[in-house]
C-alpha cells in the first residue's frame, strides 16, 4: 500500500448489511479485503431500522457482531466517504479508482462532542429522513461506525468560524482537509451498494410533501426508533400529538408501471411489523393497511399471522387512489375501493404511511449498463460481475446475508482463476 494505492484480494463496494458479511468472510477465509463505503457510517438502512424482523431486534444486534468481527480482523481495511468513480480489467486485475470525500475530521477525534456544543449552524439530519436537524459537525448516530464526527461544508462557515477548531483539544479537525483520489488494485470486486427508498414525491395523488402527515415507511423507522427524532414516540408529525389513527398505503408506487414495475417482497412486511411499533404505543389505536396482496415469503407467514391477531387492524383489498385532506376536519382522507365488495371506501386517519419500495442504486455505477438488468438491479449470474445484498434483487436481511457469503466462494474461484 501507498499514499495513492492500495492493493488486496478483495475489493467490496458498499458498506450495508450486505458488504460487511461479505468483507468479513472473506477476511476469515484468509483474504485481504478493502471495503469501501460512500456514507460516513457502515451499516447501510440497517443501521437506520428501529427494529427488524422476524424476530424485532434492534439493528445493533446483528450490526454490532459484524462490526466486531471487522474491526478486529487486521486483513480488512475500510474507507469511508468513498466511491468508486472508474473501474477497469488490467492484466487480470480489477484496478478501481476511489473518490475520498474529505471528513474534516481525522482518526484523533474521540467523540467527546465539545465541537458539537460550539457549533452555530444546523443542517437537516439526512440519516433521520430530514426530520431534524443536527449541527454542521456531526456523528449520523451514536451506534455509527466509525463513531468519529464528520462535517457537513454546505452548512458550515468553514475557517470564518473556526469554533470547533479551537474547542478541540486533540487537534482532530482540518477544515482545509481535500478530497483525495487513489486506486485499489484487487483480485475481484464484490459489489453490494444495495437500494434507495423510492422517491415519494413523485406519487402526487398520495399527499407526500403536501401532508406533513404523510410519511414514508423508511420515516417510520426512524420514528419509532429511540434514537430517532422523537426518541422513539411515534408522534403525528403536524402536531407533535399522540395518534388515534394510522393508514399503511401499500405497493406506494410499486408494481407500477409509471413507477415501480416490481414488487419489493419485503413491504407487506416491513408495514406490518410498523403496525406493531403502533400497537406497542397505542392499544386503541385504530390501523388500516391497504393492499393488493399481502406477500410474505416462507418463515415470514408465521410473522403475518401473529400480527394478524389484532382485532384493531383493519384489512382492506384494493390499491388507494388518493390521499386528501378531510374538508371538516384536520384529518387525511384515504381514499380506495375495496375489490372484495366493490364499495368505495373513505378512510379517514390522522397519519398516512407509504410504503414505498427499494430501488437498486445499479445503474449509477462506473459499470457496463449491459450488467444492469431491465429494473436496475445488478446481474450477477454471469462470470463478468459479482453482486449481492439488494443491488442485485430486493430481498429481506437474512436472504442478503446468505447471497453475501455465497459471494465471497464466487470471489475466491475468481481470484483464483478458476
Ligand atoms: C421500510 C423497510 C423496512 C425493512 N425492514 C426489514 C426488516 O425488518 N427485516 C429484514 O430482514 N429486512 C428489512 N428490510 C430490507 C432491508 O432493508 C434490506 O434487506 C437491506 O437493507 C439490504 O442490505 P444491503 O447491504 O444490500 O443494502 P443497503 O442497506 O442499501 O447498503 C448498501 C450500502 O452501499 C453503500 N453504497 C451504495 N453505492 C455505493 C457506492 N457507489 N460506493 C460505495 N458505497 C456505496 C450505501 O451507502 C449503503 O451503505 C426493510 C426494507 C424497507 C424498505
Amino acid at each position: 500500500m501507498t499514499e495513492n494505492s492500495i492493493s488486496s484480494d478483495l475489493l467490496v463496494v458498499g458498506g450495508g448489511i450486505a458488504g460487511i458479511t461479505a468483507a468479513v468472510e472473506a477476511a476469515e477465509t484468509g483474504l485481504t479485503v478493502t471495503l469501501v463505503e460512500k456514507n460516513s457510517f457502515i451499516g447501510g438502512k440497517v443501521a437506520q431500522f428501529n427494529q427488524y424482523f422476524p424476530k424485532l431486534c434492534p439493528p445493533s444486534c446483528g450490526l454490532e457482531i459484524n462490526i466486531r468481527r471487522l474491526r478486529t480482523n487486521p486483513a480488512i481495511k475500510l474507507l469511508t466517504l468513498a466511491e468508486v468513480t472508474k473501474v477497469e480489467k488490467q492484466n487480470g486485475k480489477e484496478k478501481a479508482e476511489v473518490k475520498l470525500n474529505p471528513r474534516y475530521v481525522n482518526e484523533l477525534c474521540t467523540s467527546c462532542g465539545e465541537c458539537v456544543k460550539v457549533c452555530p449552524e444546523e443542517r437537516p439530519n439526512d440519516f433521520n429522513y430530514g426530520m431534524d436537524k443536527t449541527k454542521a459537525i456531526y456523528i449520523p448516530d451514536e451506534n455509527s461506525y466509525p463513531a468519529r464526527y464528520v462535517i457537513d461544508m454546505n452548512s458550515c462557515k468553514g475557517t470564518s468560524c473556526n469554533k470547533c477548531v479551537e474547542v478541540c483539544q486533540y487537534n482532530a479537525i482540518d477544515l482545509d482537509d481535500k478530497e483525495k483520489s487513489i486506486t485499489i488494485e484487487a483480485g475481484a470486486i464484490i459489489w453490494a451498494t444495495g437500494w434507495e427508498p423510492y422517491d415519494a414525491s413523485k406519487l402526487e395523488i398520495l399527499g407526500f410533501g403536501e401532508f406533513p402527515d404523510v410519511v414514508t415507511n423508511v420515516m417510520m423507522e426512524r420514528l419509532a426508533a429511540p434514537n430517532g427524532p422523537t426518541k422513539g414516540e411515534i408522534l403525528r408529525p403536524s402536531t407533535k400529538e399522540k395518534i388515534n389513527s394510522v393508514a399503511f398505503v401499500q405497493c406506494a408506487g410499486s408494481r407500477d408501471e409509471d413507477h415501480l414495475e416490481y414488487c419489493s417482497s419485503i413491504c407487506c412486511l416491513s408495514s406490518l411489523k410498523q403496525a406493531k411499533y403502533i400497537r406497542e404505543q397505542y392499544p386503541d389505536a385504530e390501523i388500516h393497511f391497504h393492499y393488493i396482496d399481502i406477500r410474505s415469503n416462507g418463515i415470514l407467514e408465521e410473522f403475518y399471522n401473529s400480527v394478524k391477531e389484532d382485532d384493531k387492524l383493519h384489512f382492506h383489498r384494493g390499491k388507494v387512489a388518493k390521499v386528501i385532506k378531510d374538508s371538516s376536519s384536520d384529518k387525511l382522507v384515504v381514499e380506495a375501493e375495496d375489490s372484495l365488495t366493490g364499495n368505495l371506501m373513505q378512510n379517514k386517519v390522522e397519519m398516512v404511511v407509504l410504503a414505498t419500495g427499494m430501488e437498486s442504486t445499479a445503474k449509477k455505477l462506473p459499470i457496463d449498463k449491459s450488467l444492469v438488468d431491465e429494473m436496475g438491479f445488478l446481474k450477477s449470474n454471469n462470470d463478468e460481475l459479482i453482486g449481492c445484498g439488494v443491488s442485485t434483487k430486493p430481498k429481506e436481511v437474512a436472504a442478503v446475508v446468505q447471497e453475501a457469503t455465497g459471494s465471497v466462494l464466487k470471489a475466491i474461484n475468481t481470484i483464483r482463476g478458476n
